[in-house]
């Protein structure tokens, strides 16, 4: 995959993205030992403790390398878009159907979402939060005729997707580039669409993750979060079990993910932000095929060869899959949906 990057700049809408990996982003957040807090008090004494515990410098690293050394071999098997399928429950899934899962999941949500696909109001400029390979991207620009901007932590992910684009001839549409999502590049207001589909999870400062994703969405504009989310607690609840911790802290390592939060701490983020129409989904059902397809399709001699090849990093991934299985089984995961919408000016 590295090779079909090319050393050139890219002719990009906003002049800025470049097609070879751009440096790494400089993150200049505190540094201290990593770790996952299991006490939960309240919404913000939960986060800022997520936040302050955390490094956020080394976990931006881990996120980088990892999606550096793993997309390759996703895209190899799986194709451009690096998130869960839509499925109905109980349906019955062959092997070439993951991919339609995939576009399922990207059309269930802005169903969800109610975006308009009337001409004069549907999104014309988006902006695509944590965008791996720019697969939505792609997608929503081709769909709307919008123009959508991507940022990621992986500089490879960024080169690779502009690459994409520049061959599928989406170059003066879409635009990826190497950005912070708790710090993006953007002025305030720009996007009808700002979309986050299975980048949340990865973000340490989950306040500051939804006030920017507010700050950049224009006067109007709807906001869609496709995430991973833990259990709701409930209402005698400080924490999660203390087994449902563990299991949740030995995905974090493999995945580079800070502390979680639920469902409910989302929408109140959202509701602090007087945001409105705010809608939460959870799609746990709808998400059940795609780790065991996932698994089986790492076991394939295809498969195993590429893992082999890929790098420590992917391989301990690869390794913790199953317990992203289990996590859903046990409701300890939701893959969960947020929508809402910026109060028009
Ligand atoms: N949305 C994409 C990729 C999901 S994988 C898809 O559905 O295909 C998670 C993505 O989130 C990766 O691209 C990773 O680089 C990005 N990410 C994680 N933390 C980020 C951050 N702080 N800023 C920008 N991107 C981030």
């Amino acid at each position: 995959m590295a090779a079909a990057l090319q050393l050139q700049t890219h002719p990009c809408f906003h002049g800025t993205c470049q097609l070879s990996p751009p440096p790494r982003p400089s993150v200049s957040f505190p540094s201290s030992s990593r770790s996952f807090p299991s006490s939960r008090r309240s919404l913000s004494a939960h986060v800022k403790a997520a936040a302050s515990s955390l490094s956020t410098t080394t976990l931006q690293e881990g996120i980088a390398e990892f999606y550096d050394e793993s997309s390759g071999i996703w895209e190899d098997i799986w194709g451009d878009h690096m998130h869960h399928g839509y499925y109905e429950p109980g349906s019955d899934i062959s092997g070439s159907d993951h991919r339609a899962a995939q576009i399922r999941m990207v059309e269930e949500s802005l169903r969800f979402a109610g975006i308009s696909e009337d001409p004069a109001n549907r999104p014309k400029r988006i902006v695509d939060v944590g965008c791996g390979i720019g697969g939505s991207s792609r997608y929503l620009a081709r769909k709307y005729g919008a123009k959508c901007q991507g940022i990621t932590l992986s500089p490879v992910q960024a080169g690779r997707a502009n690459a994409l684009a520049n061959a599928q001839g989406l170059a003066e549409q879409v635009c990826f580039e190497v950005a912070d999502a708790l710090n993006q590049p953007f002025p305030d207001d720009q996007f009808d669409l700002v979309w986050s589909m299975e980048s949340g999870e990865h973000m340490p400062d989950k306040p500051k993750f939804v006030k920017e994703l507010v700050r950049v969405a224009a006067p109007g504009g709807t906001i869609i979060v496709v995430t991973w989310c833990h259990r709701d607690l409930g209402p005698s609840e400080e924490s999660l079990q203390p087994w449902e911790q563990k299991l949740l802290n030995r995905i974090c390592d493999a995945y580079y993910l800070p502390e979680w939060c639920s469902t409910s701490d989302y929408v109140k983020l959202f509701q602090s932000l007087s945001l409105q129409d705010i809608k939460a989904g959870d799609w746990t059902e709808n998400v059940a095929p795609f780790w065991p397809a996932v698994i089986r399709s790492a076991l394939t001699w295809k498969g195993f060869t590429s893992l082999l090849r890929s790098g420590l990093k992917t391989i301990k991934g690869a390794l913790v899959m199953p317990l992203m299985i289990e996590g859903f089984q046990k409701g300890v995961i939701k893959f969960a949906i947020i929508a809402c919408r910026k109060p028009a000016e």
